[in-house]
């Protein structure tokens, strides 16, 4: 297949903001991917599956020297139309288009040829890493038309912009092979959320409906989890889980899946990302204290503190999360508690159909309690309000970040958020925000970025909420620091316009505040008072991050708090 075919339909999807075109677009084109179903994952701008983490590692500054290399324009040229377009892919566009030096050699880029080279980038490591990934850019650029360069470029810098979201996707493969049919898009749904890859999910497919009804969980291999939805108070919590239902501490540290096959334990976060190696203590206990084989277990890891056993917030143990060198020594540091709440898959079967109380009883009889070490969620089974509240308090009391609410009859359902899993935490508890923008400093932080601009997500797309500039630290002993999150958005950023930077939103912040007010200066409509960043959340993902409904639901709560009307 020639990469202008597929250029050409990435340039018609740019061009329509209307999903269900978007989805008629794709679905005819997925067919043609029959014999290398791979190459689905270039609509997503990526050539392995979303839990396979290893990426392009490609700074702004190489691909500018990539596009001067390529077409003998200066570096200069190049920088000053970048700072005018402010898009690179449309920078190499406008300067191919121009650029008299190509073509003499140039042949047809396959999408093969493309694929490949890209996958050859990401396995580029240590000396002269920086030089051969400029070798391989190159060499794809010169044999570029300049639409097939814009979307190169774009690919590099994980900045598609097409508009493919994973519902997108999900829906043209259904519309595709099953018409559309809604009950079948649910099945394609699931089969993605277990598998997590799209290019299993089209040969799936391609197979017909049998096998896409008995898709099955790959111990080894991290699915995506079940999400919360956020509940206002104990009376909500009943309507949205039921009577009984089951409430558990919701402990602070990060979400892990602990996949076990036999042999190997792996550890995966929510964004399902490997961090196994990371653990070497979770693998360890999980081997001595679970007592069953094969198994796909979901839990939180909370870090404590080795001399006092007291428990630490995120922040700590996100160093662990991120620590690539002498692991050993910070795992003595700061050792983790597995507080495991769900299991989904045991012995050669998946356990997702099952209701959440008969998973919660495999759990007892597989899980041996070793505090510190590993035990089950501390859970309460009740249809009283009264005592819902008692557990809430006493959670609050000793530390814990709020409850969670669970529907006791319901399934284990994959990445959504379905209303059979729900939070309830107290009112300014911390916010997960994206940084989509920044802007330097001046004075004694002139050069860096200071002032965060940050946003939820409304559906598909993300709405400002605020500009947090205070919280940061200056050294590392502290906590996440300026430096370290400038050194992460500086190869982010997409735009520059006299101080201010628009970033690709990808780095994620616990933001605390005193108050949400209705505001026209953000796109949401409303404004954080007094934000301060409390962590960098690098085991989160996109979707886990604060929702428009979430703010609103917080303001409603203080609202009712000054006895205020609601807002919509
Ligand atoms: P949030 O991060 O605020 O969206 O809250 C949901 C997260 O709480 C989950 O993704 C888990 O990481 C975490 N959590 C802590 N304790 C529990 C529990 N008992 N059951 C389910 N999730 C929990």
């Amino acid at each position: 297949m020639l990469y202008s075919e597929l250029v050409a339909v990435y340039e018609d999807l740019s061009k329509t903001p209307k999903r269900l075109e978007k989805i008629a677009i794709l679905s005819k084109f997925i067919s043609d991917f029959r014999g290398h179903e791979e190459f689905i994952y270039l609509f997503r701008g990526r050539v392995f599956p979303d839990y396979d983490s290893r990426e392009f590692g490609i700074s702004t500054q190489l691909v500018l020297k990539a596009i001067s290399r390529a077409t003998g324009v200066s570096s200069e040229e190049v920088v000053s139309l970048f700072k005018k377009l402010g898009d690179l892919g449309n920078v190499a566009f406008s300067i191919f288009e121009k650029s008299k030096q190509k073509s003499l050699f140039s042949k047809s880029l396959s999408v093969e040829h493309v694929f490949t080279s890209l996958r050859k980038i990401t396995e580029i490591k240590g000396d002269g890493a920086v030089d051969k990934k400029l070798n391989i850019i190159s060499e794809l650029l010169i044999n570029s038309k300049p639409i097939e360069a814009k979307y190169i470029v774009r690919t590099l810098l994980s900045d598609l912009r097409i508009g493919v979201a994973d519902a997108v996707l999900i829906e043209s493969i259904n519309l595709n092979f099953f018409s559309g049919d809604k009950s079948t898009l649910e099945k394609v749904q699931r089969a993605y959320d277990l598998l997590t890859d799209y290019s299993e999910v089209l040969k799936l497919c391609e197979n017909g409906l049998d096998a896409i009804n008995y898709v099955k969980l790959i111990p080894g291999r991290p699915t995506n989890v079940m999400l919360a939805v956020k509940v206002l108070d104990i009376d909500e919590a009943f309507e949205v889980c039921g009577t009984p239902a089951a409430f558990e501490h919701k402990y602070d540290g990060f979400r892990t899946l602990i996949s076990s096959d036999g042999k190997n334990v792996n550890i995966f976060t929510r964004k399902l990302e490997n961090v196994t190696l990371q653990f070497p203590d979770i693998v360890s206990f999980v081997k001595e204290y679970v007592k069953a084989k094969k198994f796909i277990i979901d839990a939180e890891a909370v870090g404590y503190d080795s001399t006092t056993g007291n428990y630490l917030p995120f922040e700590s143990i996100s160093q662990r999360i991120k620590r690539k060198y002498n692991i050993s020594e910070l795992a003595k540091k700061i050792p983790v508690e597995l507080n495991v709440f769900d299991v989904i898959y045991l012995d050669g079967e998946s356990v997702v159909e099952l209701p959440f109380k008969e998973r919660r009883k495999i759990l007892e009889k597989i899980i041996e309690n070793f505090p510190k070490k590993i035990r089950i969620a501390t859970q309460l089974i009740t249809s009283d309000k009264k005592e819902a509240d008692k557990f809430y308090k006493d959670a609050l009391k000793i530390g814990e970040e709020g409850i969670m609410i669970k529907n006791l009859n319901s399934t284990y359902v994959s990445g959504r958020y379905v209303g059979t899993m729900a939070k309830l935490k107290p009112v300014t508890a911390d916010l997960d925000l994206v940084i989509v923008g920044a802007e330097y400093g001046t004075g004694k932080r002139a050069g860096g970025l200071t002032s965060f601009i940050v946003a939820c997500r409304d559906g598909e797309k993300f709405v400002e909420v605020g500009r947090v500039s205070s919280g940061l630290k200056e050294k590392i002993s502290e906590g996440t620091t300026y430096s370290e999150i400038n050194n992460l958005l500086q190869p982010l950023i997409i735009s520059e316009d006299e101080n201010v930077v628009r970033v690709k939103p990808k780095i994620i912040m616990s933001v605390t505040y005193q108050n949400i007010q209705p505001s026209s200066s953000y796109s949401s409509g409303f404004a954080l008072r007094f934000p301060r960043i409390t962590h960098y959340r690098p085991d989160k993902d996109l979707r886990d991050i604060a929702s428009l409904e979430d703010i609103k639901l917080e303001i409603n709560k203080m609202f009712r708090k000054l006895g205020k009307k609601k807002v919509g």
